[in-house]
C-alpha cells in the first residue's frame, strides 16, 4: 500500500493536520466530536459513515484527554472495523472452465487497464486466461486490449469494428471452452449517454453466453474511478440496475485527495471490493485490505 499511502499522501496529510488540530489538548466533547465528523466527510467518507465512526471512537473516551496518534489509529480501526464485510479477492472458481467475468464500467474509468492487471495476476497464479474485446465500437478500445493482451502472452478475441458485443462474446466462451481456458474475461462498451441501447448490449451479452453456460457470467465487475467522487455512487445506481454487479474495483487511488469515497461506497452499497488500482502500470492492481487502507487514508 505504499503507492497507496503517498497517493492518498496529499489528502491524508490534510486530513491528519485536521485531526492533529482538532484533538490538540482538548478533551473529547461534543464540538471536538463534530469537528472530526466534519473532517471524515470532507474526505468523502460519506455523512453517514462519518458519523457512526465517530460514533464508535467516543465511546469508551467521551470525556477524556487524548492525543491525536491515538486518535487517528482508533479512527483507522473504525474505519476497518467497518470495511471488514467489503473485502474481498475476486474469487478463483475452479468448478468453471472458464470462470467468465463481465467487466463493466463508465468508459475512461479503467475497465480496459483493469482486465490487463486481473490478467497478470491470473497468470502468474498459473491460470490459463483469455480477453474479449466486446467493446466493439471504438476501436482504441480494441487496441488497448489487444496490447494488455500482448504483455500478459494471452489471447485476445476481437472482430471487426461494429462487430455484435453479444456474438462476440458467444464466439470467445466458445473458443475459451475449446481451448479449456481456466480465466475469460469481457470488456465491454461503457457509453453512459445512451444508457437503453448500454443496458440492452450488456443484457444481450448476458443473454447470450447464458446459451453456453446457464451460470455465467460467474462474476460481474463494475470498474469505478475513485477521482470522480460523488459520481462513482451515481455509476454504481446506474449499473446495478443495467445487470447483477457481484463487486466492485476501484481505480486511481494513487492520484486522489478522495480516497474516502471507498467507504462510502462500500458501505452504501455492500457490494465487495474485490481490487483497487493504484498506478497505471500491469502490477498496479492491489488487494483490498482494510486496516492498510484506513491507515493510509488517516495518515
Ligand atoms: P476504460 O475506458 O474504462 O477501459 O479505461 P482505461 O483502462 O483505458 O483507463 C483510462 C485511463 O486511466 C488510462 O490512461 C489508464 O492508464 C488510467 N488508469 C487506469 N487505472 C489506473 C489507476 O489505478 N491509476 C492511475 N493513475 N491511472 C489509471
Amino acid at each position: 500500500f505504499s503507492r497507496l499511502k503517498s497517493g492518498l499522501s496529499r489528502s491524508s496529510t490534510a486530513l491528519k493536520d485536521r485531526i492533529t488540530g482538532i484533538v490538540a489538548k482538548k478533551r473529547l466533547d461534543e464540538a471536538t466530536l463534530e469537528e472530526l465528523e466534519e473532517a471524515l466527510i470532507m474526505a468523502d467518507l460519506g455523512v453517514e459513515t462519518s458519523a457512526e465512526v465517530v460514533r464508535l471512537i467516543a465511546k469508551d473516551r467521551f470525556g477524556k484527554e487524548v492525543g491525536d496518534v491515538e486518535i487517528r489509529e482508533a479512527l483507522a480501526q473504525a474505519v476497518a472495523g467497518m470495511l471488514a464485510g467489503a473485502v474481498e479477492a475476486l474469487p478463483h472458481r475452479a468448478e468453471h472452465r472458464p470462470q467468465v467475468v463481465l467487466v463493466c464500467g463508465v468508459n475512461g474509468t479503467g475497465k480496459t487497464t483493469t482486465i490487463g492487471k486481473l490478467a497478470r495476476q491470473a497468470s502468474e497464479a498459473g491460470l490459463s486466461v483469455m480477453l474479449a474485446a466486446c467493446d466493439t465500437f471504438r476501436a482504441a478500445a480494441v487496441e488497448q486490449l489487444e496490447v494488455w493482451g500482448q504483455r500478459n502472452n494471452v489471447p485476445v478475441i476481437r472482430g471487426k469494428e461494429g462487430t455484435d458485443p453479444a456474438g462476440l462474446a458467444y464466439e470467445a466462451l466458445a473458443r475459451a471452452r475449446a481451448a479449456g481456458t481456466d480465466l475469460l474475461l469481457i470488456d465491454t462498451a461503457g457509453r453512459l449517454h445512451n444508457k437503453a441501447e448500454l443496458m440492452e448490449e450488456l443484457r444481450k451479452i448476458i443473454r447470450v453466453i447464458k446459451k453456453l453456460d446457464m451460470s455465467a457470467p460467474h462474476d460481474t465487475l463494475l470498474v469505478l474511478d475513485a477521482t470522480t467522487g460523488q459520481n462513482a455512487h451515481s455509476q454504481v445506481e446506474i449499473f446495478t440496475d443495467m445487470v447483477d454487479v457481484s463487486g466492485l474495483v476501484v481505480t486511481k487511488l494513487d492520484g486522489t485527495a478522495r480516497g474516502g469515497v471507498v467507504v462510502a461506497l462500500a458501505r452504501r452499497f455492500g457490494l465487495p471490493i474485490h481490487a483497487v488500482g493504484v498506478g497505471e502500470g500491469i502490477d498496479d492492481l492491489r488487494p483490498f485490505e482494510a486496516l492498510a487502507f484506513a491507515r493510509a487514508l488517516l495518515g
